[in-house]
């Protein structure tokens, strides 16, 4: 969109985003099982066992590693922690989730109600984060072609079961810009404490974007568009604008 045509529209609209981040937790083996989670470049399905494979019977253990990670960066957002805390079943079926449900957490998150602040070239804003919550990633679906040249799809259950923590802010950011530094703050945030070596390219930070528009002045909030996959800062600023 010209710059002109996108500063027009902002005369009259404002748009209310909140951004949802999935992050690969720093830790030696994944959330419920004793497999590494140092599997990249290594061959699909060589990190697995009864627990990630989702076999029934299979007994998952937590890692104490991830939950603390969590806890930390609840801590470094000024969030608060539950007295205790608990997991739930998210239930949906999609070949990369061998159970038919995500072990995640619903209602008593690991961190809940924490800010962040970053610079912009309007000056410093801060966000609120809604909350913090630990869960287990899915495996990874590669759709290629086979020695016929037929279409198919294949399963690399080495991703499923990595600690993932969830980060999600309230509806405060209103420009594409803020959403864009939001991003880069939080990344800047969980490698400095070890939390996460975030690198976008790698899949371990992804951003999602909750956008809706309301005419300035009013409350009610617009329908909102959720924009998925973006990975990179800058496509983030771009598909927010768009
Ligand atoms: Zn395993």
């Amino acid at each position: 969109m010209p710059a002109s045509a996108l500063s027009t529209a902002l005369d009259r609209y404002e748009a209310v985003i909140g951004i949802e981040v999935h992050c690969q937790l720093k830790t030696a083996s994944k959330m419920f099982c004793a497999c590494s989670t140092a599997y990249d470049g290594h061959r699909p399905n060589s990190h697995v066992c009864p627990v990630c494979l989702g076999l029934p019977g299979a007994l998952p253990v937590i890692n104490r590693r991830a939950v603390e990670l969590v806890l930390a960066t609840g801590a470094a957002i000024g969030a608060s922690t539950p007295e205790a805390t608990r997991w739930d079943r998210k239930n949906y079926f999609y070949p990369d989730l061998p159970k038919g449900y995500q072990i995640s957490q619903y209602d008593l998150p690991l961190a809940s109600a924490g800010t962040l602040t970053f610079d912009t070239s309007d000056g410093p804003f801060t966000t609120g984060i809604t909350r913090a919550h630990l869960e287990e990633d899915t495996a990874k679906l590669v759709h290629g072609e086979g020695p016929a040249g037929e279409r198919l799809s294949l399963v690399d259950f080495n991703r499923s079961g990595a600690p993932l923590m969830e980060i999600v802010t309230d509806p405060d950011i209103r420009t594409a810009e803020q959403a864009r530094r939001y991003a880069e703050e939080l990344q800047l945030l969980l490698r400095t404490i070890g939390a996460s070596d975030a690198d976008m390219e790698r899949g371990q930070l992804r951003v999602e974007a909750n956008v809706s528009l309301r005419k300035r002045g009013t409350e009610a909030f617009g329908t909102r568009v959720e924009v998925k996959n973006m990975n990179s800062f800058r496509s983030v600023e771009r598909a927010i604008e768009f």
